[in-house]
């Protein structure tokens, strides 16, 4: 078996297309675009290509897209001023923190920064407020990526009811959320992290299985029930020649971008897996799209909301 590639692309380009339309109803109605303040802190070269491809991807919808920059040795409080300076703006319908933040702000900066975030703004799905409501199977703003995984899976038409799902992970950000969304379209959900027995086999019951624990090529063949649909929400460099040779067969194009470049991009599912499962999100190419053309739609969505619209 050859699984079929589930392509991010093909979906983000739906998504972005069906917001059009009411990109354009709100500009026309309110006489100002949707507007989404992103706030970036520090230098980390990671989060400016994330930042970078939300701009572009944003002021191409059409949005109002501020960047808002603070050097790595800003405080937590200007950081905090700054939130709420955006949450009073009026031009400014989303507000979105990237992380990491830089560590010398404290353990638990990202949590305070996020619960300061004004929920009606909270565009990432991170306050504990609109997590209560997505636990309640009443989600307004639900977390970029979960959310673009289950556009994903709809747009292949990826049976959900009934079937069984496991989900690697419970972070805040992807695993529990992902798994409160399978969980509303009535799938039976299990949730694994880094202290489950018996990994492998709990995956390999699953009909449909969410990678999401940071680890490349972690899930392998036996974690796989032949015809699964695979869902890989994995982003991981990799610069060790050996690790990207036990993924990559020799002389295959991926091993030859390791060779001339010193890296290459892997997702937490082992490539070998495309034997096995019947549906497969590559990396890169899978999730990462997703994230970015949901991220517009709840600006969209933020926005009618505070419009009343
Ligand atoms: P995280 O580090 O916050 O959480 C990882 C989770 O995986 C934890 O709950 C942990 O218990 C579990 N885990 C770790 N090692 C494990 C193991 N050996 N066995 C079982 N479970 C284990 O990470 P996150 O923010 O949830 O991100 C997960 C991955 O998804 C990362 O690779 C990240 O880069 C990627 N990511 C991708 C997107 C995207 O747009 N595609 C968005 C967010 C995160």
């Amino acid at each position: 078996m050859t699984a079929r590639l589930l392509d991010g692309p093909t979906v983000a380009a739906a998504i972005r297309q069906a917001a059009q339309p009411e990109i354009a109803a709100f500009t026309a109605a309110r006489g100002r675009p949707p507007g989404l303040a992103i706030v970036l802190v520090g230098d980390d070269p990671a989060s400016e290509i994330y930042v970078g491809s939300k701009m572009k991807s944003g002021a191409e919808a059409g949005l109002r897209v501020d960047l808002e920059r603070l050097p790595a040795t800003a405080s937590i409080e200007a950081l905090l001023a700054l939130v709420a300076r955006l949450n009073a703006s009026d031009a400014h319908d989303g507000i979105l923190v990237q992380a990491p933040l830089p560590q010398a702000m404290g353990r638990h900066a990202a949590q305070r920064v996020f619960d300061a975030i004004d929920p009606a703004k909270d565009v990432d799905g991170f306050h504990p407020h609109n997590a209560g409501l997505l636990v309640q199977g009443r989600p307004h703003l639900v977390p970029c990526t979960p959310a673009g995984v289950m556009v994903m899976l709809d747009h292949y038409g990826i049976p959900l009811a009934g079937s069984r799902a496991v989900v690697i992970g419970r972070s805040d950000i992807v695993g529990k959320p992902m798994a409160m969304l399978l969980l509303r379209r009535d799938a039976t959900v299990t949730i694994c992290h880094s202290k489950t027995p018996d990994l492998a086999a709990t995956a390999a019951s699953a009909d449909i299985l969410v990678a999401a624990l940071g680890r490349p090529g972690f899930v392998t063949r036996e974690f796989v029930k032949p015809g699964a649909t695979v869902v890989d929400v994995g982003i991981n460099r990799v610069t060790d020649r050996a690790l990207a040779q036990s993924l990559f067969e020799p002389g295959s194009p991926r091993l030859a971008g390791f060779e001339k470049r010193g890296s290459v991009v892997v997702g937490d599912v082992h490539p070998a897996v495309a034997a096995v499962a019947g549906a497969l999100t590559p990396v890169p190419g899978g999730v990462g799209p997703l994230t970015v053309a949901m991220l517009m739609q709840n600006t969209v969505t933020a926005a009618k909301t505070r419009a009343g619209i």
